[in-house]
């Protein structure tokens, strides 16, 4: 059976070798899709349309008003297909279809992001103190753009990159993660439906070192924007280096969630709970690392504890779930690795630490949600992403202890304080070297607002003017309105 699910120079079209790929739900791992597995030989074909695509004009030099109308478009038909897209979502990844539909609403309001932040893109007159001389900074689109994404929120992770891409006239591939392949389909139909020349938007399925490493290295790609771990980011900066490509990474977190006594303790152990425990801790910005102040600790994780081991876990469409299953039987044995090495640190298990046992969910990847007590910053579970529902809990007295161990991680991509002194509140979160802060919140984040991180969170920002930003080469022109002799060297030919 041929299965066209690739996207490539305006063509839906099978593997070159006829591969396939199963796609299976991580709640009882029953076939939800099958779908085209892309050989290298197909991501070659990927890149040279979009090349080619870029190279002509056909879409780069449409005007900034028309490419944004464009976008603006897309947003419209996500809107209108946002039931669909929110059932391929869940179907692929399991997640409850509520929270799918919240991620479809967040996607279309990225487009109008972006459709609004390129309308105000101008040329920059630089004055150069000479009457004679027009001196202008312009943006251009930076090129052929590599794009690409994780499986936790496959469709908004990917449409933070293409909606900037599309604003700023380049041509690209999307290749999203090899287990949520469905929504990037949709998505790709939907740009093709609003109005995108072929070549411009194509689009590679299959498994990140044969169909993803050829986008990474070959000298046609002039940017790679990746969102995933921090090995594969590491892998595809250092093949990126070979060809001076860049580079834009979301990486991941080891985020702390420090609450001070005075906080507004019932407000800052519910966000905790959602924090850590949301979409079973696959989330990147997850608070995952509670410190919490050595006066209330006791009273915070009892609370904590007791909502962790209430937490009902289920199917996307069991409408009692909380939350729901890891991605991938894969993942599951990674999770149970790690937790062998917490009890090895020494970690106390306050809750969870298992698979979840009940019935109905034998053929899925549960694992319960977990806490993790009397951990310290040498323990491994303390300094590594787990991506699961693992939290650990560390204590501070001061606010300058809270600051330190929030600092002691190599990441650096998100955290949160809890603290009802508004200027040690601000001495702490300015203090941090994360790249989003919440006070007295966790989570929320705008299409407007700049996201990413320190260190080894990432490198660049999405979202915000700098996500534009990323897909933008800036270009000096110098105009000399009256044209002269640079007089730099003597002229000898003017000696005879
Ligand atoms: P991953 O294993 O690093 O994979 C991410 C993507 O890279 C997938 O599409 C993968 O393909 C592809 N890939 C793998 N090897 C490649 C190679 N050599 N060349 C090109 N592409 C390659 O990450 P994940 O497990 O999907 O996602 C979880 C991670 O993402 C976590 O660490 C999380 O913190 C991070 N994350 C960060 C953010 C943020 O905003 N900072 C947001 C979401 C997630 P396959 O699927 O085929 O392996």
């Amino acid at each position: 059976m041929s299965v066209n699910t690739l996207y490539i120079n305006g063509q839906w079209r099978p593997a070159s070798d006829g591969g396939l790929r199963e796609i299976r739900s991580p709640h009882d791992n029953s076939v939800v899709v099958r779908v085209s597995e892309a050989t290298q030989s197909d991501s070659l074909d990927a890149i040279s349309a979009s090349r080619a695509s870029f190279d002509s004009g056909v879409f780069s030099r449409w005007s900034l008003a028309d490419r944004c109308a464009l976008v603006g478009r897309v947003a419209d038909l996500i809107d209108r297909d946002a039931e669909i897209l929110a059932q391929l979502e869940s179907g692929d990844t399991a997640k409850r279809l509520i929270e799918a539909r919240y991620d479809m609403a967040d996607i279309a309001s990225c487009f109008r992001h972006f459709a609004t932040t390129g309308l105000a893109l101008h040329d920059r007159i630089v004055d150069v103190g000479a009457a004679n001389i027009n001196s202008v900074i312009t943006h251009e689109p930076v090129g052929v753009c590599a794009l690409i994404g994780p499986w936790n929120y496959p469709l908004l992770q990917i449409s933070w990159k293409v909606a900037p891409a599309l604003v700023a006239g380049c041509s690209f591939i999307i290749k999203p993660s090899e287990l949520t392949p469905s929504t990037a389909i949709y998505l790709m139909k939907l740009m093709e439906e609003a109005g995108l020349p072929a070549g411009v938007g194509n689009l590679i399925l299959g498994a990140g070192a044969t169909a993803g490493a050829p986008l990474t290295s070959d000298p046609r790609v002039d940017l790679v924007s990746f969102t995933g771990g921090l090995v594969t980011g590491k892998r595809i900066m250092a093949t990126a280096a070979q060809t001076v490509k860049k580079v834009a990474l979301e990486l991941g977190g080891k985020n702390p969630n420090i609450i001070f006594a005075n906080s507004n303790l019932d407000a800052a152990i519910d966000n905790a709970v959602t924090a850590a425990f949301l979409h079973s801790g696959q989330v990147c910005s997850a608070g995952t690392r509670l410190i919490v102040e050595r006066s209330v600790h006791d009273q915070v994780v009892n609370e904590i504890v007791k909502r962790a081991s209430e937490i009902y876990l289920g199917g996307p469409n069991d409408p009692l779930a909380e939350s729901g299953p890891l991605i991938s039987e894969n993942h599951l044995a990674k999770i149970e690795e790690y937790m062998d090495r917490a009890r090895q640190d020494g970690a106390q298990i306050l809750a969870g630490g298992s698979r979840d046992t009940r019935d109905d969910l034998k053929d899925g990847w549960y694992y319960r949600p977990t806490v993790l007590g009397g951990c310290t910053t040498k323990m491994y579970c303390v300094q590594e992403e787990s991506f699961g529902p693992i939290m650990t809990v560390e204590v501070f007295d001061t606010a300058e202890e809270a600051i330190a161990l929030g600092n002691d991680t190599i990441y650096g991509l998100s955290g949160a304080v809890w603290c009802n002194d508004s200027e040690i509140a601000s001495h702490v979160a300015r203090a941090l070297r994360h790249g989003t802060i919440w006070v007295n919140d966790y989570g929320p984040y705008r299409p407007q607002a700049e996201w990413g991180g320190y260190k080894a969170s990432g490198v660049g920002r999405e979202l915000g003017e700098s996500g534009l930003g990323e897909y933008l080469e800036i270009k000096h022109i110098w105009t000399n309105n009256e044209p002269a002799r640079s007089g730099w060297f003597a002229d000898r030919t003017l000696e005879k």
